[in-house]
This record gives structure tokens, sequence and C-alpha cells, in this order.
């Protein structure tokens, strides 16, 4: 496997650091906790985007795009690392923000991600929950053809194949970083929502040869399809590396008991692994993702599901989402 054979612009802050995270492992009784800081990839904020968007930047610019197009949910924080990438090459940035959580709160519609795209220079359209984000991807696109752009579609969380090689460098990356340590990891935890970081995680690790299990915590669809997702996209990134027969269906596992009432809707537990992880580890999780992994992580190890294993936590980023969720977490945080 050999990533530099892909066309990739750079800009991302790599590598992340890998770090113990020993107050909370106390405070929950084991495991042992690490976290991999992919919040930290350094573009406008950063997050796990970050990561898919050096891949997704290079097939565009060699492509010769002067515009991105792309999608996601009105808090998205794929929009948000789109945007910034954009800014960042002079492209111009046209995005679908669909209205998939059911609130009209200003805070929400306004604040957090959908602040820092406008700050950004993106141009923003809403769309009704449910709506066919692929036909209004497409339509859009046709739009900026009409007007004598180039756009370069790139897909709700940058989850295709070209997007999720940057989950295959994370895997790299990560492992090569626990060897430096001698650290032996038993278990990597992620969020796993749209695919690409999941799938490009049991690819990379698949093709490494370095199995170590990893554990997707849904946030939105049921397991059969997340899986089925996760499954697909990780079998297609490996077949873009040329070795499709390396990724099995066993190596992709994903638990969705955590997503409680929807996708983007909060509940008691995921506040309160949000103080939890900010008050041991003074880390900031955000509420759609990593709070929802980690309300997963926080359960199932008071459970004993991970006994006296070293688990990493990849912190997929999402912070500058809290702010959208002010009305939200006032109230909940004595
Ligand atoms: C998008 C996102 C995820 C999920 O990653 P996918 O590749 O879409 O599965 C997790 N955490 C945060 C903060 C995200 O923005």
């Amino acid at each position: 496997m050999h990533l530099a054979r892909f066309p990739r612009a750079r800009f991302a802050h790599l590598p992340t650091p890998l770090e113990p995270m020993p107050r909370l492992s106390e405070a929950l009784g084991g495991p042992r906790l690490f976290v991999k800081r992919d919040d930290c990839t350094g573009l406008a904020g950063g997050g796990n985007k970050t990561r898919k968007l050096e891949f997704l930047l290079g097939a565009a610019l060699e492509a010769g795009a002067d515009t991105l197009v792309t999608q996601g949910a009105v808090q998205s924080n794929h929009v948000r690392q789109t945007a910034a990438a954009a800014a960042r090459f002079g492209l111009k940035c046209e995005v679908i923000l669909e209205e998939r959580v059911p609130t009209n709160a200003v805070d929400y519609t306004a604040s957090g991600n959908v602040l820092l795209d406008r700050l950004l220079g993106a141009k923003l359209r809403n769309v009704a929950a449910g709506s066919d984000m692929n036909a209004a991807l497409e339509s859009v696109a046709e739009e900026v053809r009409a007007a004598g752009g180039k756009p370069y579609v790139i897909p709700g969380g940058g989850s295709n194949p070209i997007g999720a090689l940057g989950y295959v460098d994370c895997a790299i990356e990560l492992v090569a970083q626990a060897n430096a340590q001698g650290l032996v990891i038993d278990r990597i935890v992620t969020a796993t929502g749209s695919a690409g970081t999941h799938a490009g995680l049991v690819a990379g690790l698949a093709l490494i040869g370095a199995d170590i299990p990893v554990l997707g915590i849904g946030v939105r669809a049921p397991k059969e399809t997340q899986e089925a997702n996760v499954h697909k996209l990780a079998v297609q990134t490996a077949a873009l590396l040329g070795h499709e027969e390396r990724v099995t269906r066993e190596m992709t596992v994903a638990d969705c008991d955590y997503v409680g009432a929807g996708y983007g809707l909060v509940d008691e537990a995921v506040i309160d692994g949000l103080k939890l992880v900010a008050r041991t580890e003074a880390l900031l999780l955000d509420p759609v993702y990593t709070g929802k992994a980690m309300k997963g992580l926080i359960a199932l190890s008071r459970a004993g599901a991970f006994k006296d294993e070293t688990v990493v936590f990849l912190h997929t980023g999402g912070a500058q989402g809290l702010f959208g969720y002010h009305s939200v977490l006032e109230g909940h945080l004595a």
C-alpha cells in the first residue's frame, strides 16, 4: 500500500497526538483509555473531515475544479471543514444544509458551525429533512456548470473511497505511534456516521495487518444498515488500494444502541459524558458524534465490556457544534 500514489493537498496538522486519559480511566474503573486527538487536525477548528479532505482536495485540484459542492446537516462539521478547505485554495463552496434535526432554536440554526461556514465564505441553502441530498448535490453542480464554473462534488461527510484514504492514513499513523511508544492497543472506538472514518480505519488496519478491532458507535442508522455501509466502503477503499480481498465482513462492527431519540438529539447520558470528559481530561466533545460515542464507551466500560484492555478513543472533533446546542445544554451544566 502506497498512499503517495494518490493526489493530496497538504493542510492537516499531522500527526495528531496520542495521549493517555488517566483521570477518565480512573473515574470509570477501567479500561486503560487513550485518545487520538483528531480534533486537532487544524483546519478552522479541525476534526476528522480534514484528513478526508486532503485526498478529496487533491482530486478536486487535479480535476481543475473551481467550486466545491457538498451537503450536511445544519450543524455539520464536515461542511465547516469543507468551507475552510475551499477558502484555503481559493475555491468557491456551495453547500446544501438538510434541516435534519427538528428545531428552530436560533443557536442551532445560526451559531456554532453555521456561523463559521458563513465566516469562511460558503454559500448556504437549506432544504427540508428527508430531501434527496444526492439529487440536490447534482442539481447544484449543474447550476455551477451552467454558470461556467467547474464543480467538484463531495458527498456527505466526505465518505467515498477517496475520502476514506484519510483514515487509512490515520490507521498507519496511529499504529506507528503505538509502536514507537511501546503501547499495545487492544481496541479502537470511534463514532460512526457517514462511514468514511470507520471504513478507512478498518481498511487501513487490515492492509497493514495490525489485527486491532475497531468498534464504531452509531449516531444515526440501525446496526445492520451501519455495518453494511461501513463494510461496503471499506471494501471499496481497499480495492482502490489494490487489496480488497483483505477486508472481511467480520472486521466491521458497529454498536448502534446509543443513538437515543435520533441523529443530533441529545439526552441526559450524552450531557453527562460531555461533562465527565471535560472535567476529568479537559477535552471538549461534541453533542452529535463524539458525545454519543462517549456515551457508549462509558456505558460499555461500566458494564465491564473492555475489562483489562487498552482502548484508544478516536476524538473526531466537533466541539464547534457545542455553541449550536447552548439552549439544550443550558440548565444541565451544574
Ligand atoms: C462526521 C463526524 C463523525 C463521523 O464520521 P463519519 O466518517 O461520517 O462516519 C464523527 N465525529 C465528528 C465530530 C464528525 O463531524
